[in-house]
């Protein structure tokens, strides 16, 4: 039940994006958002790839 990360706003649970991007290893090329599962991104990226 991955949840896109680009879909969250403020108006989300900061907590939960927190959570989300804590352990970021991966950017979304479209949005800019970070996450640590690609999954939770549109247009996902690994950082160790930039
Ligand atoms: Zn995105």
């Amino acid at each position: 039940m991955a949840k896109k990360m680009c879909k969250l706003t403020k108006k989300d649970r900061p907590a939960k994006i927190a959570e989300l991007s804590g352990r970021a290893r991966y950017i979304c090329t479209n949005c800019g958002r970070t996450a640590d599962s690609a999954e939770n991104l549109c247009e996902a990226v690994a950082m160790d790839e930039l």
